[in-house]
């Protein structure tokens, strides 16, 4: 049987909050809801001490979520408790998300506290917490610049204090993956009270490793990874969701864990992201990349003809894009547009569909065979030309509007 490896994702904290990636708490809303069809257990929604838009945010996506964890960010402050508690309360699965920095530098620095009171701090966070019935994960933010020795004494009194998650954090992407499943099987053998906590990991992209690292975190034992969607977060961002979930999948047989993610919601995902952050990611990304599944030299086209194995190790529509093949030409009608478009979990109303079919039209003419990535870049256009939001709407709408 297979270890079942639980995703928190944080695009809508750690993501949102990376500059030129905010949302309006009602795209908040909508991708909380696209999050929870994909299958993710946790949803982090935000830190409502933050702002008063936080913490409607929180709220209503704690109301709205039906089956995954709603996480909430707190320092290791009563008031943050208080504030989280007022926007969690509402949620089925409520989880208290505490951090407090365990490394020198970021104690001295920045908290300008003794590693005792940071204990003291932590100790009183947690037990705070817990004594509202919820969920409580707790991180040691810098987790990886720690002195071990000391993480191993934060974590245990954590756990002591009723912390159900303890949650490494690699806060500024240094580590590289043999040393950080090194921590994490060390911090698994070495705290004494291990086996009370499960055992999360968070990844920075600032040397391109948060994948890599996660992915090596599993490895060693993580039962929970962080991620987002897109991989946006602060800096060079989080490790992403689709990356980690697609190489578990696709080499299942190495890692023999499995995860609740509805894979072929991961491209619908990505692109609600993007349209909503107005953030696009680079065509070579990674799984949601424009060219992740687009074979341009003559030789592979041939070889993907001939068996799609030969340069596609997994399948366009194992992430949701269900027929990158040819989907129209120029003699289908605005009938067949508008089911293609539905097909790939968009909606347009009726200006809409007249913008994409002119222009699938005028492709067809110059290309014959429309794929879906076509029709994708088309609705992108609209989505830029037409500023009013009915012409476009996604697939969590939709869903939405249908319950
Ligand atoms: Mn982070």
């Amino acid at each position: 049987m297979k270890r079942r490896v639980y995703v928190f994702d944080t695009t809508l904290r750690d993501g949102e909050q990376a500059p030129g990636f905010s949302m309006r708490v009602s795209e908040k809303v909508r991708v909380a809801a696209q999050l929870e069809a994909l299958g993710v257990d946790v949803i982090e929604a935000g830190f409502p001490i933050a702002s008063a838009g936080e913490q409607e945010a929180v709220r209503r996506i704690a109301q709205q979520c039906q089956n995954a964890s709603v996480a909430g960010l707190c320092r290791a402050k009563k008031e943050d408790i208080d504030a989280a508690w007022d926007a969690l309360k509402y949620a089925k699965r409520p989880r208290f998300h505490i951090f407090l920095a365990t490394s020198d530098i970021h104690l001295e620095y920045k908290l300008r506290m003794t590693r005792e009171e940071a204990i003291h701090a932590a100790v009183s966070a947690v037990r705070y917490a817990k004594s509202f019935g919820a969920e409580v994960e707790f991180s040691p933010e810098d987790a990886t610049r720690s002195e071990e020795g000391y993480l191993i004494r934060v974590l245990e009194a954590v756990i002591d204090a009723g912390a159900d998650v303890v949650n490494i954090a690699d806060t500024v992407g240094y580590a590289i993956p043999s040393e950080f499943a090194r921590l994490i099987r060390l911090l698994r053998s070495e705290v004494r009270n291990a086996e009370r906590a499960r055992f999360s990991v968070h990844c920075h992209n600032d040397l391109g490793l948060a994948v890599a690292n996660t992915l090596a975190g599993i490895e060693a034992g993580a039962d929970q990874i962080e991620c987002t969607i897109n991989g946006i977060g602060e800096r060079a961002g989080n490790a992403a969701l689709e990356e980690v979930v697609m190489a578990l999948k696709v080499r299942e047989s190495v890692f023999s864990v499995e995860t609740g993610i509805r894979t072929e919601l991961i491209y619908p995902t990505s692109l609600l992201v993007q349209e909503i952050t107005g953030v696009h990611v680079q065509p070579n990304k990674a799984v949601v990349g424009a060219n992740a599944f687009a074979h341009e030299a003559g030789i592979h086209q041939h070889g993907v003809l001939a068996h799609a194995a030969t340069y596609e190790i997994m399948t366009p529509e194992s992430i949701g894009l269900t027929s990158n093949r040819i989907v129209l030409g120029k003699h289908s009608g605005r009938h067949a547009v508008r089911k293609a478009l539905l097909d790939m979990g968009v909606r347009v109303d009726k200006e809409g569909l007249d913008f994409v079919y002119e222009r699938m039209v005028a492709l067809a003419d110059e290309k014959k065979q429309v794929t879906q990535r076509d029709l994708l870049r088309i609705v992108d256009q609209l989505k830029r030309e037409k500023s009013h939001t009915d012409a476009y709407q996604s697939v969590s709408e939709t869903a939405e509007a249908g319950s």
